[in-house]
């Protein structure tokens, strides 16, 4: 027997509009148009809500972030801050793709729109050419802002890099640019068939050093400015393990690390979290069954990831970026959670 309210639910369903205004390419669309209205200073202004909740396209733009993201074959990628369908949602607009991160108890939900053939569109980063394709290039001469490089290892071939982003980091680097590093510029960069870097074995104990080994050999190559500042970061992401009963593992308040996808939603925010001066004691459980912050050691399956740093550790982020690592302290390998 069907229930009344199936009944009144599908009498909604039978008298919303056509579909037809929220096809993906009008999605984008309404997108741009929508960034093109913001303030260049990208303040906090609601500059989009036109359509009707159920329409399915419905899209607030808040604020563009103060991130680059830089993808394989010279594409960029531009980052705003918003909500989709009223839930909170991390934007990211590169050439002929919008891709948006929803956040919902601790897991993130992505939605990929392919722009097509989309012309002229407002502030659209723009594909540059004669650009060297190494993982560490930089091209800003003042170069010592936040440059994280994420290095996807062969082991992740089925996954892309816009997928690997949008699902994995996206929501880490809003909330570092919101609400952690608020003044910083923050750069991205993603690389895929590096030789030497992600087609590296991994798994045992010596596996970050072997990846730092790995990058010094190359540093003259790809200028990776390891011994030059503590503000450029690598990251290898891989599927498994990257050391023996860890999904994740990083120098403590150095420039390398390795963390696994197939870990919690917070792995990389941990370990990024771990080269950036946070640490575990400064991490929280809030309430019994409620969330785990950014940097808690251990992993309670009947709770979820917060999604965020604890102010502590925020402050501990901050500090780091103005005075950098403590150099007389003894060089420390710290892991990701690792389940109760
Ligand atoms: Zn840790």
């Amino acid at each position: 027997m069907v229930s009344s309210s199936r009944v009144a639910a599908w009498l909604l369903l039978l008298a919303s509009p056509p579909l037809a205004a929220t096809t993906a390419s009008s999605l984008v669309d309404r997108f741009d148009l929508a960034v093109a209205g913001m303030s260049p200073t990208g303040g906090p202004t609601v500059v989009e809500r036109s359509r009707p909740r159920r329409s399915g396209a419905d899209f607030v733009v808040e604020r563009r972030l103060n991130v680059k993201v830089e993808f394989p074959d010279s594409v960029s990628g531009t980052m705003y801050s918003g909500l989709l369908h009223g839930e909170a949602a991390v934007f990211t607009r590169s050439v002929n793709r919008l891709d948006a991160a929803v956040m919902r108890e601790g897991t993130i939900e992505v939605t990929s729109l392919d722009a097509g053939s989309t012309i002229g569109a407002p502030d659209l980063p723009s594909r540059r050419s004669g650009r060297s394709v190494g993982p560490g290039h930089f091209e800003n001469p003042a170069a010592y802002s936040l440059d994280i490089h994420f290095l996807k290892h062969d082991d992740l071939a089925d996954l892309s890099i816009w997928d690997v982003h949008a699902r994995y980091v996206a929501w880490w680097l809003a909330d570092l640019s919101n609400h952690v590093l608020p003044t910083e510029p923050i750069s991205v960069w993603y690389s895929a068939g590096v030789p030497s870097l992600t087609d590296m074995a991994y798994g045992g104990e010596g596996s970050l050093h072997a990846f730092e080994r790995a990058l010094k050999a190359l540093d003259d190559d790809y200028q990776f400015g390891l011994e030059r500042t503590y503000k450029k970061k690598y990251i290898v992401l891989t599927a498994n393990a990257p050391m023996p009963g860890t999904a994740g593992v990083a120098f403590e308040g150095g420039n390398e690390a390795m963390a696994s996808l197939g870990g919690r939603e917070r792995i990389i925010a941990h370990e990024i979290g771990h080269m950036l001066g946070a640490n575990h004691l400064s991490a929280e459980t809030r309430g019994w069954w409620g969330c785990e912050t950014n940097m808690l050691s251990i992993a309670n399956k009947l709770r979820h990831d917060c999604l965020e740093y604890t102010a502590a550790n925020q402050r501990a982020i901050r500090s780091y970026m103005r005075h950098g690592p403590d150099t007389t302290a003894p060089r420390k390998m710290a892991d990701a959670p690792t389940a109760e």
